[in-house]
Parts: C-alpha cells; sequence; structure tokens
C-alpha cells in the first residue's frame, strides 16, 4: 500500500557523503546548474560542519545528493 502522506511530501533525506551521518537543510541560496534540474545547496553535518552538496532531480522526480565539485562551481549560471 502507498502512503500517502510520504507521497504528498516529496522532501528527501540525504547523508552525509563522509560519515553517512544525516544533514540538516541551511536554507541557503540554490546555486543551478546551467539547468533547472541540479544546483549546489550548503547542508550541515554535525560532525563535518557545513557542506556543499550538489543536487540533481532525476526523470523520476527523485533528487540525487552528491557533494559539490569544483567543476560544479564552474558551471554555475
Ligand atoms: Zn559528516
Amino acid at each position: 500500500m502507498v502512503d500517502e502522506a510520504q507521497r504528498r511530501k516529496p522532501t528527501q533525506k540525504f547523508g552525509c557523503p563522509f560519515c553517512q551521518q544525516r544533514l540538516w537543510h541551511l536554507g541557503s541560496q540554490k546555486y543551478y546548474l546551467g539547468d533547472r534540474d541540479s544546483w549546489l545547496e550548503k547542508f550541515f553535518c554535525e560532525e563535518h560542519d557545513e557542506i556543499w552538496m550538489r543536487l540533481s532531480k532525476t526523470l523520476e522526480d527523485k533528487i540525487v545528493a552528491t557533494e559539490a565539485t569544483s567543476e560544479d562551481w564552474h558551471r554555475i549560471k
């Protein structure tokens, strides 16, 4: 059975790329990478402090998060 509450809330949780602990949204500015489906956003890990992550929306409307690289910063428009 599909969990209705979960389906209505697309907010996803992301883990720290270093320690897998939960990352917290800081509500920082989003820096979009060319298209509107990828952006850089700042998160907070209790262990590693602030971390910039690259978030990408997939075709299924899921969001994949990886650590932002210096290349990502060059792609900001
Ligand atoms: Zn961490």
